[in-house]
Formats: structure tokens, sequence, C-alpha cells
């Protein structure tokens, strides 16, 4: 990216929220005064929202940048905060997860039952060795004891690393081997579109060149023959037989809480760690504030996988301090039917739904007449998080999830953020569709061009440092600077690597990785406004867009277009639409009709590969792609509508 971002698209709704919602908001509008007369301040208080054994005597030392550290000589512990706090005041009967396995069969855990089910992990993996400071890697698929394995080992001090259920062998052992991992907590299975999807076998391949491995912890979920080594124990005789006492030790606020490899949409999967006091802060003010929980009365539920970090911050940790009810499902979204998590929605009057754009695409594809069949009429908040969302997903996901009536906030963060940093608060902004809108609370963020220089249109960064901040990239402390900090090194200013603008109210509009910005004609031109565009076509679900070297123009925009179940239109009529919504700068060379588009399995477009196709080089590396075959019936449908 050479000049600034070129601002497109104009969008001119609005959504105020809910009278009823602002007049009881958790968050309100003074909080963003208060934290700017005193930034340190304000988190102080959200950091006494907490237990601590001991309270802190620094709130921040940044005298060592990029090196933070938060809540400094303050002890507390995690799990202790999660759980026991709940249950001494009085909540042990809660329910904390309502759990709803993918064949239908369910389990219902209170805050009483998670405690002692942590305990006793807590105690179990004590046995088999695990220390303070050790590393556990954790490969599960969705079910309970997930939740368990995380808080028992942030009971006791050990950093976990969890790894997503459906990563190969080598993803699993490069995190293994990287992290010096002593413990694996896994499953012999997890149910998956209708069937048992084995886990072990890959554990056992990945352990096998893993020689800091000591002990592998199995739960017995499926049923399945697993095959057995001397380092392999059931979960149900090493919890089962545990010991249901245990006191939570206090930890150092920066004590090493988790490590969690990114996605790698773009590159080497990276390390990320996050520590004690100040991840823990945000992530449960966040929660509290973003989704206004209000914990006797909702029924909150994430569908993302704890192998991201949205499970980790959102269905772990911000909703378990906060004493959350929440929902967690095992499967797919489709399975055995496409109305699987509005029947849920249904079931257990679900009231805040945080879900990805991903799924509300392809719920969008699927067609209205599937949500239609269900009540969802308890919802009152709806989220998105993990890639942009287009202004008209958030309208369809308005209209048909949320009946007009919900206020959605679009929540930008990273895993290296830990928590959400820019969003909505449902209480006091009038949301428009498809931007995030402004920092919370707390938080500063500001868009500047290569100089680093305010604008409005160019480089999202970050310009103070934040609790939740990512500490370091695991073993290696240059990667972490060179990553992050080195593009703004002058300013001091952490660099997320995404391009945004900010609109002439101010509200910051997300518009997709700066490596994937087009150069057309001397201008740049980010994918999400002409895949926005695209979208905006009633025939249209789902589009990918990328700029292919060209004679011409420099780069020329290739889109990838999923149409609607039903509808129909021709790729001249697309590329019009484009011209006419954008300019003719904008209009794509080529519009390219496909079933399916390319995604990382945390269901993000990956356009390195559409760039790839579109330029007719080789595939490249496609390991963390969703379904290898793809990218094939994409380029296999190329070919024919090129000899057509
Ligand atoms: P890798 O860093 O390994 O390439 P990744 O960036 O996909 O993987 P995550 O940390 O899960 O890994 O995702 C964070 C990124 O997701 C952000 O940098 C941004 O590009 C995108 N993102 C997340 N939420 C939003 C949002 N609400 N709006 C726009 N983009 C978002
Ligand atoms: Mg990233």
């Amino acid at each position: 990216m050479s000049e600034t971002l070129e601002n497109l698209l104009q969008e001119t709704r609005q959504f105020p929220p809910p009278a009823e919602l602002a007049e009881n908001a958790n968050v309100k509008a003074d909080a963003y005064k208060e934290a700017e007369v005193d930034r340190l301040a304000f988190w102080e208080k959200q950091a006494r929202r907490l237990h601590w054994f001991k309270e802190w005597d620094q709130t921040l030392d940044w005298s060592n940048p990029p090196f933070a550290k938060w809540f400094v000589g303050g002890q507390l512990n995690i799990s202790y905060n999660c759980l026991d706090r709940h249950v001494l005041a009085g909540q042990g009967d809660r329910v904390a997860i309502h759990w709803e396995g993918e064949p239908g069969d369910t389990r219902t855990l209170t805050y009483n039952d998670l405690l002692i089910e942590t305990k006793k992990a807590a105690n179990a993996l004590t046995s088999l060795g695990v220390q303070a400071g050790d590393r556990v890697a954790i490969y599960m698929p969705m079910i309970p004891e997930a939740a368990v394995a995380m808080l028992a080992c942030a009971r006791i001090g050990a950093t976990h690393s969890v790894v997503f259920g459906g990563f190969s062998v080598d993803a699993l052992k490069g995190r293994i081997q990287d992290a010096s991992a002593k413990v694996v907590i896994t499953a012999d299975g997890g149910y998956r579109r209708g069937a048992p999807s084995a886990l072990k076998p890959t554990v056992d391949e990945s352990v096998a060149e893993c020689p800091t491995i000591e002990k592998v912890l199995v739960v017995r979920r499926t049923g399945q023959d697993v095959a057995w080594t001397d380092k392999d124990v059931w979960w149900h005789d090493a919890v089962g037989n545990a010991s249901e006492e245990h006191e939570a030790p206090a930890f150092d606020a920066e004590h090493p809480l988790f490590i969690l490899y990114t996605s790698g949409t773009t590159a080497k999967p990276k390390g990320i760690l996050h520590t004690t006091g100040g991840y823990l802060t945000q992530a449960s003010f966040t929660h509290h504030a973003v989704f206004d929980l209000k914990p006797e009365s909702d029924i909150y539920w994430c569908t993302a996988d704890i192998g991201w970090v949205t499970g980790h911050s959102y269905i772990v940790y911000g909703p378990l301090s906060n004493g959350a009810t929440q929902v967690m499902y095992e499967g797919t979204p489709d399975t055995p039917h496409k109305g699987r998590f509005w029947e849920l929605i249904e079931k257990y009057r679900v009231t805040i739904l945080y879900t990805a754009p991903t799924a509300i695409r392809t719920f969008a594809k699927w067609g209205d007449d599937i949500p239609a069949q269900f009540d969802l009429s308890s919802l009152r908040l709806l989220g998105s998080v993990g890639e942009p969302i287009n202004p008209e997903a958030w309208m369809w996901y308005r209209e048909h999830i949320g009946g007009n009536r919900c206020p959605i906030v679009d929540t930008w963060w990273q895993t290296e953020t830990g928590a959400i940093m820019i969003s909505p608060l449902p209480g006091v902004t009038n949301c428009k569709p498809g931007s995030a809108m402004g920092p919370l609370p707390g938080i500063s963020a500001t868009i500047v061009n290569d100089e680093g220089q305010p604008t409005d249109g160019g480089y999202l960064t970050l310009t103070e440092p934040w609790p939740s901040m990512l500490r370091t990239i695991w073993g290696d402390n240059d990667r972490f600077i060179e990553t992050y900090w080195a593009r703004f090194r002058e300013q001091g200013y952490y660099f997320a690597g995404d391009g945004a603008k900010r609109d002439s109210d101010g509200a910051i509009w997300l518009l997709g990785r700066v490596d994937d910005v087009m150069l057309v004609s001397g201008h740049n031109i980010s994918t999400t406004e002409v895949e926005s565009a695209l979208v905006a076509h009633p025939a249209v679900a789902e589009a990918a867009v990328v700029g292919a070297t060209d004679a011409t123009t420099g780069q020329a925009i290739c889109a990838f277009v999923i149409l609607r179940g039903g509808a129909s239109v021709s790729e001249a009529e697309l590329r019009d639409h484009v011209g006419k919504t954008l300019g003719p700068i904008c209009k794509p060379r080529q519009v390219q009709l496909v079933a399916e588009l390319p995604k990382t399995r945390s269901g993000k477009i990956m356009r390195r590969l559409l760039r790839n196709i579109a330029e007719k080089k080789e595939l490249g590396d496609t390991t963390t792609l969703q379904d290898a075959n793809v990218m094939q019936l994409i380029k296999e449908g190329m070919q024919t509508s090129t000899e057509d």
C-alpha cells in the first residue's frame, strides 16, 4: 500500500440502541469520558471487578516497550475468578453450561459442577506431574471437558496451548514442539457432520515425534476404538478418581496464562502469549460491556470453537468470570439440518448470539425461510467477529435473525489483542451496518498513513498499551517486535495489519488486511469495499475479491461470487453493479461464479489462494484450508468458463 486507501462505499443507514437496553445498559456513555480523563484509573476500576488475592503496586509498567506489564505485583487465580467466586457468592446452582452434542445428547453443568470438575482435573494434572509454568496442549472437540481442561491448567498455573481439533498432525506437532508441552489433553473423537471424527490417531502420530510429552490425558466422548500407549491415561480414571478438594493458589498478574497460535491466514503461525491479570480484566470487562450480559436472566451463546481466541475470551474466560449461563454446541450448523442453530436458540431461549460473518453469509445463502421456521423472539443482542461484515450481511442478520429489534455489535479484535478493541456499546452507539464504530473506553486506536500521520483511510494502529495485549511471541521476542512494532517504531504504535477508514461521523470501517489491498491504476482499493458492493446485489450471498497482475492497470480486480439459493444473474450485470456502486475504476475485470470459496479452518476467506488462481500460478500452501478440494473445483470451473 503506497498512498492512502480510497473511501468508496457510503452508508447512511443508522440504528440507535433500543430504549430499554439503553436505559439499563451495563456500560453507558460516561465510560468514554471517564476513560479519557484517566485511562489507567479506568482500567484499575475494571480490574476491581475481579477478585485479587493481593492488589497490584503499579497499574502499568511501560518502561521497556513493547514489553508491557499490567497490575504489577498483583496476585490472583483465574479459575477462582471464574468459578469459586460465584459459588461462594451463593450462585453454585446457576447453570454455567447448557451443552448440546451434535447427535442431540445434552449435559447441564452448574457453577458447582464446573468447579468440582475443575478441582478434580487440577488434582489429576498435578498428579501427572504438571507444575506451574509447564505447558499443556489441549486438542479437543467442543465438549465441557475442553473448558474444564483450560480452567484446570489456569488453576494450577500451567500455560495452556489449545490447538483447534480440526488441525492436522503437522499443525499439532509443530505447536507442541514450539511450546515444549509436557502433557496433551484430548479425546477419542468428537461428532462432526453426523459421524464420530477421530482425534486420538492425530495425537498419537504427533506425540511420536514430540519427546517432551510425558502423558496424554484422553476423554472418552465417542467410544470409538483407540490405540493405547503407556503415556495414555483415561480422563475418567485420572480425573474421575481425583479429590474434589483443591485450593486455588495465587499467581502473579503477569504469570503466563496461555499460548495461542494465530490461525495462519497469512504466514507461519505465531505463538501469541497472554498473561493473567490484564487479560482477564479486559476479557471480563468487554464481555460485560459489549454483550451487556445480565447473568441472572441472559442465555448467552458464542458459536466459536475454543480452538480460536474467540472461544478463549468469549466462551471460557469472559462469560465465566461474569457468571454467565451459556450454550455450548459440539457440532456444525447444518447437522442434522440447516436450521440447527435456530432450533438451539428456540430450545434454550438464547438472548445473546455471537457468531461470524462467514456463518451469517452461509445462512443467507441457505435461505431466509430456514430461520423463519423457528421462534427467535428470545434474542435481544447479536454480535459479529472474525472478518469485516458486509453491510448487506449485517442487514440480513438484523432482519432475519434479530427480527429488526436487536442491536448488532461488530467487534474488531485479534488473537494478539486478547479481547475486543473496537466495537459499539449496545446501549450507547448508533450503529451503522458494516462498521465496528469506535474504540471501546480505555482503548486508543488511530488510522495512519505510511508516515504514521493520522489520515482518514490507511493503516489501523493502536497507540497506547491495553491490559489484554499480547506480551510477546512465544520464544521469539525479535519476531514480536518486527511483526507488530517495527512498522511505526518512531510513533511507538502497534500495527494491526488491517486497513481501515474513518467516515465523516468518526465511525471506523475495517477494510481487510493491508496485504490484500489492490492497487488499480494508482488507486488503493480495499477488497472489503468491492466485496460489500457485490454482496449488496440481491442475488449475491458471498464474494471474495483479489487483485491480479494486469498489464494495463497494474492490478485488475477479479471477483469470485457465490449466489443466494435459487438466484441467478449474469457476470456482466454484477460487473456493472459494482461499477455503478463504487465507480468505474472498481468494475471487476472478471467475475467468476463459484459454489464455494477457499477458507481457513476458522472460516476466513483465503484471498492469497484466489490471487494465485486469478494469476494462474500454482496453488501454494493449502494446509490451513478448511476443504482443499474447493480450490480444485474453482480452478476447474475457471477452465470450463474460459473454454465457454
Ligand atoms: P493470522 O494472523 O495468522 O494471519 P488471523 O489474523 O486470521 O490469522 P485472528 O487473530 O483470529 O487470526 O483474526 C484477527 C483478524 O481477523 C483481524 O486482524 C482482522 O483482519 C479480522 N477481523 C476480526 N474481527 C473483525 C471485524 N469485526 N471486522 C473486520 N475484521 C475483523
Ligand atoms: Mg492476524
